[in-house]
């Protein structure tokens, strides 16, 4: 079965080819800093006919935020896109994208069937106690919970790990970080996500590319009374104009904050530092959420890429069992699926680095579903 994987985001859509359930990649192409997702999304149709990869037999769509409704992918039909729609909300960057992709895969394949796999299905087995927030019962009906994002890259994570430890997920208690430009840590329980840092929206837990993570909430009311600043402005700084762009002054990019550290730039010092602070923090929480940890893992473009990030983070993490190797940690240089291990003979951590795949797990999850 050929699948198509479709993952549109706000700036940018990615496109894979997967045959399954042989799980290889026919084609893949990422359109960047697009002017429109519907353009983008239009234009795929002659990118595959130039590979000789138009005709296939079902298109998976990653689709960030599924709200209560979904604890796994689904086919789509006219009831399942009205309530992603009624989760635009929750994620006002992340679902109008994807749902204008639907639409136009669905008039370019007509007869296709087209699946949505959600990010945050996998979460949708926290217990209340984690998916919870303290508020009042009328804003909890209406919705206002914790969800979690990258559910599929933290459920790959695990099942990648599983299979490097050579134990089934059932097994071990695993903490995930998915550093990317957007980030979160989760909490998996011998194969079940207990706890996760995304909340109700994308903006919650770490510190990530631009947007700030963890915030006093009394930071809105607190804005607006002293510049005047509305909610909605505040909420466009979190997500925009925070993380460490904010912290740095010269972007989002690690690689350019390491080197002016590297410099003994102060403000890059200090987004490392408070970078490296909030995930070992969450790490240390969900060690003891899980009463215990085997295995830490590390993935996404910061996770995967930076060894100063993976030993800042770790450092004074030896209470809990967690010791890095520091020359296996530099020495990772990741080229395909391979997983290395960089802790040292005693520590009684594993703690392992590799490239998430989440467009290769929608292809898995289409496949799944469409064979019933
Ligand atoms: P992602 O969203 O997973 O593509 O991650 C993108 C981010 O990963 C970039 O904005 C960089 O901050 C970071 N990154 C990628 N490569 C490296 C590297 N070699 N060293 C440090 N950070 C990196």
């Amino acid at each position: 079965m050929r699948i198509l994987v479709i993952n549109a985001g706000s700036s940018s859509v990615k496109l894979s080819v997967f045959d399954m359930p042989s799980g290889e990649q026919r084609f893949e192409h990422e359109m960047e800093k697009i002017a429109s997702v519907e353009e983008a999304v239009a234009a795929i149709p002659a990118l595959l006919r130039e590979k000789n990869a138009a005709q296939v037999d079902a298109v998976g769509h990653r689709v960030a935020h599924g709200g209560m409704k979904f604890r796994d992918a689904v086919t789509l039909n006219a009831e399942v896109m009205a309530d992603i729609k009624d989760c635009v909300p929750l994620a006002p960057l992340h679902n109008p994208p994807a749902i204008a992709g639907i639409a136009i895969a669905a008039e370019t394949w007509p007869g296709v069937p087209q699946i949505a796999v959600f990010d945050t299905a996998f979460h949708q087995a926290m217990p209340a106690r984690a998916t919870t927030y303290a508020v009042p019962e009328r804003w909890r009906d209406a919705g206002v919970r914790r969800y979690g994002f990258h559910g599929t890259s933290h459920q790959y994570m695990m099942e990648r790990v599983a299979a490097e430890l050579a134990m089934p997920a059932s097994q071990f208690r695993l903490i995930s970080c998915h550093l990317g430009n957007g980030a979160s840590v989760c909490a998996i329980n011998r194969g079940v996500s207990v706890d996760t840092s995304m909340g109700m929206t994308a903006l919650e837990g770490l510190v990530m590319g631009t947007r700030s993570g963890d915030v006093d909430p009394g930071v809105f009311a607190y804005l607006n009374r002293t510049q005047a600043l509305s909610p909605a402005e505040v909420e466009d700084a979190l997500y925009h104009r925070s993380g460490l762009a904010a912290l740095s002054g010269i972007g989002n990019d690690l690689r350019d904050i390491e080197r002016r550290a590297a410099q003994k730039d102060a403000r890059a010092e200090l987004a490392i530092d408070v970078y490296a602070y909030r995930a070992r923090k969450y790490i240390g929480a969900y060690a003891a959420a899980m009463g215990g940890v085997e295995a830490l893992s590390f993935t996404a473009g910061i996770g995967e890429n930076s060894a100063l990030m993976r030993r800042r983070i770790c450092e004074g993490l030896e209470c809990l069992g967690i010791v890095l190797d520091h020359d296996a940690n530099a020495a990772v240089k990741l080229e395909g699926f391979e997983a290395p291990q960089i802790q040292t003979a005693d520590s009684r951590v594993k703690v392992l680095v590799t490239r998430t795949r989440e467009q290769w797990m929608i292809a898995r999850e289409t496949h799944r579903l469409l064979s019933g």
